[in-house]
């Protein structure tokens, strides 16, 4: 299986609009932080998590040539704003597409974007076609088990993150439930929210997500939601060993 970083950024995404600092102006790609987002790949199947609204270009970007699923984590508008580019996929695949989530989440969507799921709705073009599908606990993408990762996101909360194999994706995040830490072990790959040095009332700061993936004990861990505080190449220096800042495009393969 492979999971791909459509998006290593925070909710602004870097550069920061009008921001003129070293990072913002830096050349360097993995500088460049797209919104919130992976591909995983497992089997036939492209599970999304997240739409966020750059996601058309990381769709083009990263070549995404179809989607059977997506995951929704929350309801925050840099992860779901690019609900609409999901239509290009009915298009081509001739089907609904389901989003899976926690039902709470899925409620605010329906209610959010009633051009799309009203079904006495006369919007005069192309909506796209989505099944909502509220899981919680183990579920299945066809034959694929899929363990939905309760998180605290402070007032904000809860994030439903996912573990798709042995890889986890946790965005969004400044607490994990000690039952949640029971659904990580024998990690390969962790992805964690580590925002930005300074505290934040709903994500970890880097030193917060630093240790809790010490005791998640993850083989490789990759710091994601990143903020326009990280020069990717001078801060992951001074990250210890098996940690690393993720960057837009960074492939993992997993047998
Ligand atoms: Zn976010
Ligand atoms: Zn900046
Ligand atoms: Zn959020």
């Amino acid at each position: 299986m492979k999971l791909t970083v459509l998006g290593s950024g925070t909710s602004s995404g870097v550069p920061v609009v009008g921001c003129r600092c070293g990072v913002c102006t830096s050349l360097h790609p993995k500088n460049k932080r797209w919104r919130c987002s992976c591909l995983f790949e497992v089997e036939d199947k492209k599970i999304l998590v997240d739409m966020g609204p750059d996601l058309r270009n990381q769709a083009l970007t990263f070549n995404i040539n179809r989607i059977d699923a997506v995951l929704v984590t929350h309801i925050h508008a840099d992860h779901i704003l690019g609900i609409d580019e999901l239509r290009i996929y009915n298009v081509y695949q001739k089907a609904a597409i389901p989003l899976f989530g926690h039902q709470t989440h899925l409620d605010y969507i329906k209610n959010m974007f009633q051009y799309i799921f009203d079904p006495q709705r006369k919007y005069p073009s192309l909506v796209p076609h989505l099944t909502l599908t509220p899981v919680e606990g183990l579920f299945h993408i066809g034959a694929i088990p899929v363990q939905m990762i309760p998180c605290a996101h402070g007032d904000a909360g809860p994030t439903y993150n996912y573990r798709v194999g042995d890889i986890a994706w946790l965005c969004d995040t400044n607490g994990i439930p000690e039952t949640s830490f029971d659904l990580l072990k024998n990690l390969d790959t962790l992805f964690i929210d580590g925002l930005r040095s300074n505290p934040h009332p709903t994500h970890f700061t880097i030193n917060e997500a630093i240790s809790v993936a010490q005791r998640i004990g993850a083989k490789k861990t990759w710091f994601i939601h990143l903020t326009h505080e990280y020069d990717h190449d001078l801060f992951n220096t001074t990250l210890p060993e098996g940690f690393a800042l993720a960057y837009d495009g960074l492939c993992i393969e997993v047998p």
